[in-house]
């Protein structure tokens, strides 16, 4: 996030579910802005379901570009004193904050599963992977250090230090409703700016509830503001906080085309944009691989989440001499670990996805993959359970024509392709401008080094023994 500039310096309503969820009460149907609970000035509301099985879960305020503009004025205001809170205060709020949401951390993520449906294994997952987010910026707001830059002049000196840029504005997605926001809003806060959030409208909950939790830390009034909408209103919404000239920067998580969008509207003001945007990421499984551990990994980057994960498998490509192997031995583990069913159920890995558009989309990669003469083993259509439910699928014979290939599919189905030698695999993985993730299978060394670098990616995942290495280009490759 671009959440400081550079000074340079010359010496010169809940229903009977939502009763287990004890700390958090959205039965006053209010959104959070300016340090206050309020409705939507026209008193607009809309419902949030639980995707599991369609009852709606609390209803929340539908607000308008006026609800942002005043959470933004609000947020600007209280930017003014909040840049000069010291590093140190900053840091003990950010801490109240992670302390508090692992204080309640059971009841946000039933939170979460109740809106988004994710298992309630994953929900308690996610919440603790959010809350490190405000530890971890509670330690790094106390880092935010400056440089000295020797002078070419001999009469100056050069130094570099950081400011908070102002009001952030925040998009967040529903697939991880808590973490997309702490993580944002722990680097902003620690930075010194402010924020108002857009929490996506499947799950504005999870922001509330992160809006209870900011109240209870102390959190200055107007530095963190939620601004809940629903889809009619979003777009408008959405405008409105990159056209903002009191918006320093915007910070975004979703689908790439409205992350285009977003940049649309903030380039005539030229505003710092950040997006994370779509994935297809490769899952590369070669000759020399361990299949039982290339399938565990499989499992566990495919079906996270129900495979709704910007960071998810999409594309799995075998080499010929283990291919049959691994499919084999794929199916089987399909088979007898993947659980459909509500989220809240304990033995439930596969909850719903997060509403029926999804359903309509996955049966589609699906159907088009059939059609173009793909192989069904698992799976292959809508779940019994309900209506937002996918069977766990896996279709071998793959071709890189097939949507599945092509977009990112978010949904239970794992998509398995033959390929012969490295370089194939490395121009296949590569065949796609959505490089957030890749992963892959090896046990010959000279080769694991070889495709990290060769794989155009932000993040790789190479398992091999137990120790975390920076690889050349940057980003960090695992290796355990
Ligand atoms: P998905 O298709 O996975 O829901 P989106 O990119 O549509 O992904 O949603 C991610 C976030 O972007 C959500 O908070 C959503 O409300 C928001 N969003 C969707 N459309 C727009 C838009 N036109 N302007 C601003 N935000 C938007």
């Amino acid at each position: 996030m671009f959440l400081f500039r550079t000074v340079k310096f010359r010496s010169s309503s809940f229903l009977t579910t939502y009763k287990m969820c004890s700390h958090f009460s959205f039965s006053k149907n209010k959104t959070f802005i300016n340090g206050k609970w309020v409705s939507a000035k026209d008193g607009k509301e809309f419902p949030v379901y639980n995707p599991a099985d369609g009852s709606i879960v609390a209803n929340v305020p539908d607000c308008t570009v006026s609800e942002l503009n005043e959470a933004i004025e609000g947020s600007y205001d209280a930017f003014k004193t909040w840049k000069n809170t010291t590093a140190k205060e900053r840091s003990a709020i950010l801490r109240r904050l992670f302390d508090l949401q692992m204080k309640y951390k059971d009841d946000l993520a039933r939170i979460l599963t109740l809106e988004a449906g994710k298992s309630l294994a994953e929900s308690v997952g996610e919440i603790s992977y959010g809350a490190s987010f405000f530890e971890w910026f509670s330690e790094e707001a106390r880092r935010i250090y400056g440089d000295i830059v020797p002078s070419p002049v001999k009469s100056r000196q050069m130094f570099f230090y950081k400011q908070p840029v102002g009001v952030a504005g925040i998009i967040t997605p529903w697939n991880f409703p808590n973490a997309m926001i702490t993580r944002k809003v722990g680097a902003a806060l620690a930075a010194g700016c402010t924020c108002v959030i857009k929490p996506a409208e499947d799950t504005p909950l999870s922001a509330l509830a992160i809006a209870q939790l900011a109240e209870e830390a102390k959190v200055p009034p107007g530095v963190i503001n939620v601004v809940t909408s629903s889809r009619n209103n979003t777009p408008a919404i959405g405008k409105g906080m990159c056209e903002h000239l009191k918006v320093a920067t915007i910070s975004f998580t979703g689908s790439t085309a409205v992350g285009k969008l977003l940049l649309e509207h903030s380039a005539p003001f030229v505003k710092r944009v950040s997006l994370e945007l779509g994935g297809n990421a490769p899952f590369i499984v070669f000759n020399s691989a361990n299949v039982s551990k290339a399938v565990a990994g499989a499992m566990a980057s495919k079906f996270r989440n129900s495979g709704q994960t910007c960071v998810c498998t999409n594309r799995i490509l075998v080499q010929e001499d283990v291919y049959d192997e691994f499919c084999k031995e794929l199916t089987k583990v399909m088979q007898n670990q993947l659980v459909v069913g509500n989220g809240m159920d304990s033995n439930v890995t596969v909850g719903p996805l997060i509403n029926e558009n999804a359903v309509k989309k996955v049966n589609s990669h699906v159907e088009d993959a059939l059609q173009k003469g793909a192989k069904l083993i698992l799976g292959g259509k809508p779940h019994s359970t309900g209506k937002t439910f996918f069977e766990p699928t896996l279709l071998t014979d793959i071709k890189q024509n097939m949507l599945i290939c092509k977009e990112e599919t978010f949904g239970p189905v794992a998509g398995v392709m033959k390929f012969k030698s490295e370089e194939e695999a490395i121009e296949i993985a590569n065949s796609t401008r959505s490089g957030l993730a890749g992963y892959f299978y090896s046990e010959d060394v000279s080769q694991i080094w070889r495709v990290a670098q060769a794989l155009e990616v932000g993040m790789d995942l190479i398992k091999l023994n137990s120790r975390i290495y920076l690889n050349p280009k940057g980003f960090h490759v695992t290796l355990r």
